[in-house]
């Protein structure tokens, strides 16, 4: 479904990933005692150093945008000064966390409750013990999957808060993962089922890796889909849309549009939830699949003429 121009300007990037994580060695040193910086504009969290990276080559990809100031750093410490995390329950086992005021690329994660443990799906920049302690509460995490780069922030920083959960990201990211840890599980193929019988899907699309998770038992048990970015909720909640990238408005062609529909189409689901409450709600709250068939082919019909 890729596209050889995508492929090499994903391994283009890559590349530069490499180069950074390789700056960065070089200083192992010199990061005794140093903090792991955040960048501020997409909130990824990075190897602990004394100094800050260099670079944010999350941001330096064409489907992000360094900071109209230029690249900005943070810490931990200094986010746990002014921001805090909002846990609201959306629905019966399932909770959202919102980090206000926002921080990064502004997205939510979710807290999905099973009887065999708790999932993390998605995740944010700021992790701070009011949080640890209201998810504890909860039930904890045992298992943390996360849609795709843009949300890796302090995934790390999540995991060890929690025993060392598991982190699953499609083996095609790996190059985007700029806090490498042994937490981070890797997997290959199309699907795997998480536990509490959660499916996570990958549909390529935005990233190459793109993944969406299947929440069976959501919406009163007619299903609920993970979305993430993509499909991404539009201002109206009838509607979704697919992009390469949202902040740069540069679409997806319609060979991957097509295979997006053709691993969607088989999930059962009623419900989806987006990553974002800025615009909206962020929920399709029923006929979501209808929806995105809907979108998919107008979707199609703009972009073919
Ligand atoms: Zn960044
Ligand atoms: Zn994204």
């Amino acid at each position: 479904m890729r596209k050889g121009t995508s492929r090499r300007r994903f391994m283009g990037e890559g590349s530069i990933a490499a180069a950074a994580l390789a700056g960065l060695a070089a200083n192992a040193h010199a990061a005794e005692g140093g903090s792991a910086h955040l960048c501020v504009t997409c909130g990824t969290q990075f190897p602990e150093s004394a100094t800050p990276p260099a670079h944010c080559p999350i941001c330096e990809d064409e489907r992000q945008y360094v900071g109209p100031d230029g690249q900005k750093w943070t810490t931990l410490d200094q986010l746990r000064t002014n921001h805090k995390n909002v846990i609201t329950k959306e629905e019966d086992d399932l909770y959202s966390i919102n980090t206000m005021p926002k921080f990064g690329i502004g997205q939510r994660a979710f807290l999905i409750r099973t009887p065999r443990g708790n999932l993390l799906w998605d995740c944010v920049g700021l992790i701070d013990d009011q949080t640890i302690s209201r998810i504890k509460e909860l039930g904890g995490i045992a298992e943390i999957a996360i849609s795709h780069p843009h949300y890796y922030t302090a995934m790390i920083e999540w995991s060890r808060a929690f025993g060392g959960a598991p982190i699953h990201i499609h083996e095609a990211e790996r190059p985007w993962v700029m806090r490498p840890d042994p937490c981070v599980r890797f997997w290959k193929g199309e699907s795997q089922t998480l536990l509490g019988s959660l499916p996570l899907v990958r549909t390529g699309g935005h990233f190459e890796g793109y993944q969406v998770l299947l929440w069976p038992a959501g919406a009163e048990g007619r299903g609920a889909l993970m979305a993430g970015d993509q499909p991404q909720i539009g201002l109206d909640p009838k509607q979704v849309s697919f992009m390469w990238s949202y902040p740069n408005y540069i679409p997806l062609n319609a060979p991957t549009i097509r295979h997006i529909m053709a691993c969607l189409d088989p999930l059962e689901y009623d419900r989806i939830y987006g990553a974002f409450v800025v615009r909206g709600k962020g929920i399709v709250f029923t006929g979501g699949k209808a929806v995105v068939r809907r979108s998919a082919e107008r979707y199609l019909r703009a972009i073919q003429g």
